[in-house]
């Protein structure tokens, strides 16, 4: 028998570097620093589309935006998010929660959490109190507690529809 509702979880993480925006959860956040990558590096919505993604079993962020395709350079990840979301719809699954962990040890990110879960709502068609985002350090421990990137985890839950 299949179930009504699957889970879904989702990893990612990206280099912190100078000389770039930081977009976390579709939010431009002040920083001295900001994500590398091929697309605008916003490992939320990243580790979002992920765990989206495998609560339907249709594979990763990598297999559907590769990074080595110049469609997706600079691209936002609202953008993909957006995508993914109908990929999922298209299996036969709605959203309905996402509980969202972001290790930084800097900016701090309680001032834009609300900002993030409205934003990340407003994408899967859900509402603000269906997403949950947390920040957290890692007590200066390892390259993320050093400074020199940002790490995020997520879960999904998603529901036939
Ligand atoms: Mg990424």
């Amino acid at each position: 028998m299949i179930s009504d509702f699957r889970v879904g979880f989702g990893y990612d993480s990206h280099r912190l570097t100078e000389g770039r925006p930081l977009k976390l959860g579709g939010v431009e956040i002040p920083h001295t620093h900001g994500l590398d990558g091929h697309s605008d590096a916003d490992a939320v919505l990243h580790a979002i589309i992920d765990a989206i993604l495998g609560a339907a079993a249709l594979g990763d962020i990598g297999q559907h935006f590769p990074d080595t395709d110049e469609r997706f350079r600079d691209a936002s990840s609202d953008a993909l998010l957006i995508e993914a979301v109908l990929f999922v719809r298209a299996k036969g699954y709605e959203p309905v929660n996402v509980d969202v962990t972001v290790i930084a040890e800097a900016p701090r990110l309680r001032p834009h959490v609300d900002a993030m879960r409205a934003r990340i709502a407003e994408i899967l068609g859900t509402n603000p109190g269906a997403v949950s985002v947390k920040g957290k350090t890692s007590e200066h421990m390892g390259a993320v507690g050093r400074g020199e990137g940002i790490e995020v985890h997520a879960v999904a839950l998603v529901k036939r529809g």
